[in-house]
């Protein structure tokens, strides 16, 4: 059954300094309402309790996507449309292009955004595997001010985040790649869009004299939260494109993971197609 309308309230201060004096003043009371496309599901589902929403959307200071200090800063508010439509992240950050394409449809990827994606804390979402394979860093901010943490850090187990109540996403910080880069999504769902991944897995690495000279690997849908396969980058990292371990990277990947069985796939066939995916994932690497 549907949420009951009146137990809810919206919330639309004058400012974002409003905003954070009001998050501050008690912490955990108001929920930050982006482009609604997971809160409105919850809300429908009558799974959404009783609640104030903070309406985010008139703060130009979490929109846009601006290059500076050498990475691209997408505002919390960016939506997947933008990020689509962005020529710069075509440029740099195609996983991040095809992660949005991925997501939902068009209706969602206009209304849906990177923050929202990031703070909703699914393990199944779509951007966060290709945000890890960058190196992002997510910007929170509060009336104490703003810090920065490595989104490899920033997920702290199913739905933990290292959020404090009264902290908003403002934005996510990608660092541009330097030198020759190989760029690789993949996600595997029930159909091609408006399907909820399966396994999802991207992949950043920088080549350089033959070899693998950095690499991150981002997977969905495989452990609590969104996580790096660093048991995997160890294997490959430093090695020659030419005779890369792949079968003992793909062994390597079941340290990593730790998939479940659910309505979408089981538990084996996760850990099946992430290492098939590991696997053609290295094919494309080593043609490079
Ligand atoms: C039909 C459908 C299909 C979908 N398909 C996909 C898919 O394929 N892949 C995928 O990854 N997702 C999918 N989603 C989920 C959803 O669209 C995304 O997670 C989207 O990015 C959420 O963003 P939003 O702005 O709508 O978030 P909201 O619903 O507004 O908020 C989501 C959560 O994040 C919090 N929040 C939002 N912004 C901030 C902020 N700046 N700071 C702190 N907390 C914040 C909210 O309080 C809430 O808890 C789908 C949803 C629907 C309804």
């Amino acid at each position: 059954m549907r949420g009951y309308l009146p137990d809810f309230d919206v919330c639309v201060p004058a400012s974002l300094g409003e905003a954070l004096a009001l998050m501050a003043q008690a912490p955990g009371t108001l929920t930050p309402l982006a482009g609604g496309t997971d809160l409105m599901v919850v809300y429908n589902a009558g799974r959404l309790k009783a609640t104030r929403f903070l309406d985010l959307s008139s703060f130009e200071e979490l929109r846009g996507i601006r290059e500076e200090a050498g990475a691209l800063t997408f505002g919390a508010l960016t939506t997947f449309t933008e990020l689509r439509e962005c020529r710069a992240v075509h440029q740099h950050f195609p996983n991040l292009v095809k992660s949005a394409r991925a997501t939902g449809a068009l209706a969602i990827q206009n209304r849906g955004t990177l923050g929202g994606n990031i703070a909703n804390a699914s393990p199944a979402a779509d951007t966060p595997p290709s945000l890890l394979a960058y190196g992002a860093e997510v910007e929170l901010r509060s009336v104490r001010g703003s810090r920065r943490v490595a989104y490899d850090r920033f997920h702290l187990g199913y739905k933990a985040m290292d959020l404090a109540p009264d902290e908003l996403v403002a934005a996510i910080h990608v660092p541009l790649p330097t030198g020759r880069g190989f760029h690789y999504f993949r996600k595997v769902g029930t159909r091609q869009a408006q399907a909820i991944s399966k396994t999802c897995l991207a992949a950043y690495a920088r080549i350089e004299d033959g070899c693998v000279a950095e690499l991150r690997i981002g997977v969905g849908s495989v452990a609590p939260a969104p996580i790096r396969a660093r048991h995997a980058e160890a294997v490959l990292l430093g090695q020659p494109l030419a005779s890369l371990p792949m079968a003992a990277a793909r062994e390597a990947l079941l340290a990593d993971i730790s998939p479940i069985d659910d309505i979408r796939a089981t538990a084996r066939y996760r850990s099946v197609v992430t290492r098939n995916v590991l696997g053609h994932m290295l094919r494309e690497l080593a043609t490079l």
